[in-house]
């Protein structure tokens, strides 16, 4: 065992028995136990981490109980466990479904998969420093979906340079190197962009899980995440729920869908689900009433 698999597996107990998390009013007490499940998962891996780091530091050994409290309210605020984005949580399902690529001319081909026939357009590459998808490599990962996500596209674009909108979307989280991999709106088309680093598969799979997620709750709650009526009880799980699942979840409220959508079809039904479901309950109630409502 490393010293961080030690730290990871002794941290829940330390907290409890620590007098700084007693100091604690009781609802913070009740989500912090919260998020640190049995069994646990890479999430609640990385929280329990910074427990353990925080618990054994200087600052919250020489501090009496109330200033204690105060760090771990502190770390349950700032949050920098979190990875930087939610692909590296869970293991995309290996299953696909069988698929056909019907290569057609000009880089208009046609995937048949799950008895549906999804184009996907190939556009040349523009900047031959830039690593572009096959339309092998799409069709895998169309194949990889579930049902559902698979039932959200309706068109992929390969594109042969960046996406132009990257520059504004950068400024908005914060991001002025903000470069898209892959974009889907309410229509159901996904575009993907070349990128300086090539992407494998399993980031292309749990792409298209994030991105199929923006198209369902595009097309069922509208494009306005942060005012808009019908994304208000997704904003009020964000509220209980308060914790990210990445900080790139934690920069937009569609964002949070999409990364947790993601995460949520990633987990589902595997050994990891009852954990992530005691640590975003809000939020993973409302996706299993969006799902049964497209069944
Ligand atoms: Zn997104």
């Amino acid at each position: 065992m490393t010293i961080r698999e030690q730290w990871v597996s002794t941290a829940k107990y330390e907290l409890l028995q620590s007098p700084g998390f007693a100091a604690l009013p009781a609802a913070s007490r009740d989500t912090l136990e919260r998020w640190m499940p049995e069994p646990g998962n890479e999430l609640s891996g990385f929280l329990r981490f910074e427990v353990a780091r925080l618990l054994r530091s200087d600052e919250y050994k020489n501090a009496a109980p109330p200033a204690q409290a105060q760090q771990l309210e502190q770390l349950m605020e700032a949050q920098s466990f979190r990875p930087a984005v939610a692909v590296v949580l869970a293991t995309p399902r290996s299953t696909r479904a069988p698929y056909e690529v019907v290569r057609g001319e000009d880089g208009q081909h046609t995937v048949r998969v799950s008895g549906r026939e999804v184009p996907v357009k190939l556009a040349p590459l523009q900047d031959d420093s830039l690593h572009q998808h096959t339309v092998d490599d799409v069709a895998k990962g169309l194949a990889g979906l579930p049902p559902l996500q698979l039932s959200q596209v309706t068109k992929v674009v390969v594109a042969g340079a960046p996406n132009p909108s990257d520059a504004a979307f950068g400024e908005h989280i914060g991001r002025r190197d903000f470069r898209s991999y892959m974009t889907a709106g309410a229509d159901g088309v996904v575009t993907i962009y070349p990128a300086p680093n090539a992407h494998g598969q399993r980031e292309l799979d749990a792409t298209l899980l994030h991105e199929t997620g923006h198209t369902l709750s595009h097309r069922r709650w509208g494009h306005d995440a942060t005012d808009g009526a019908k994304w208000a009880p997704w904003r009020e799980a964000i509220a209980s729920d308060r914790l990210f699942v990445s900080d790139y979840a934690a920069a937009d409220v569609g964002e949070d869908f999409a990364e947790t959508f993601a995460l949520y079809s990633q987990v589902k039904g595997t050994e990891q689900e009852a954990g992530l479901r005691q640590m975003l309950p809000e939020r993973f109630r409302l996706i299993d009433a969006l799902v049964a409502g497209e069944q």
